[in-house]
């Protein structure tokens, strides 16, 4: 059988009004809108709120992800893909981004195993609502924040287990999401849909680039904003 199934994207709350909206289409527009937002910041003195930003699309802190198996799935095996969709993605980065699986009340990340994973009255195989955003919480005082919720169906939507290929690949999909990624159309990309007789269980170079060049740009404007931060402090302190 030849099917594609097309996994789903979450909503997703941008915290960020729109801005210039230009590279990457493979990028989501709330992370190209952050970069933007860096630049004005920069120009105009913000340094916290810059670095703020920088973290929140560098994903500085670990991440915290905890996985529920619902009953529907061999703890052991279940935490063996999500384990290995996050090793995927670290090594990937170049161990850029650490993942690591804590208790619920401490997770950024929460994946459910569940039977089936329905979006718009469709069944699909994986599903992630996703949120991010630069919290102020005083005249220079910035955090971000990156929050996500992200099913995965230990069924076929067209009956039977799913693979455990095909997990991963739903898994890679949505943590891609998490990472900065859209759905891409391309049978082969891990944003793109799935083929359940051969799903992709790494992403593409394309993929892993667009994620590279949108940090390498944020990692760029981080170290403007701490050098501000810098001659700021060596102002104030003299
Ligand atoms: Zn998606």
């Amino acid at each position: 059988m030849r099917s594609l199934v097309r996994l789903i994207v979450g909503s997703w709350v941008a915290a960020l009004t729109c801005g210039a909206a230009a590279g990457d289409w493979r990028i989501q527009n709330d992370l190209v809108n952050g970069v933007a937002r860096m630049e004005e910041c920069l120009t105009q003195g913000q340094h916290a709120e810059a670095e703020a930003y920088a973290q929140m699309i560098l994903l500085k802190d670990q991440v915290r992800v905890c996985v529920e198996f619902g009953g529907v799935m061999d703890p052991a095996a279940g935490a063996r893909l999500v384990e290995n969709a996050t090793r995927v993605w670290s090594e990937a980065l170049g161990g850029q981004v650490a993942f690591v699986l804590v208790p619920s009340s401490q997770a950024d990340v929460h994946v459910r195993f569940a039977r089936s994973v329905w979006v718009d009255a469709a069944r699909v195989s994986g599903s992630a609502n996703w949120r991010r955003g630069v919290l102020r919480w005083g005249p220079s005082s910035y955090s971000y924040q990156v929050a996500a919720s992200i099913e995965i169906s230990t069924e076929s939507p067209f009956g039977g287990a799913a693979s455990p290929e095909a997990m991963t690949q739903a898994l890679l999909h949505e943590f891609g999401h998490v990472l900065g990624l859209t759905d891409s159309p391309r049978v082969g990309d891990v944003m793109g849909p799935l083929r359940l007789d051969k799903p992709t269980t790494h992403p593409t170079e394309a993929e892993v680039l667009s994620l590279l060049q949108l940090r390498s740009q944020a990692t760029s404007l981080l170290a403007q904003a701490q050098a501000q931060s810098f001659v700021s402090k060596a102002t104030t302190d003299r």
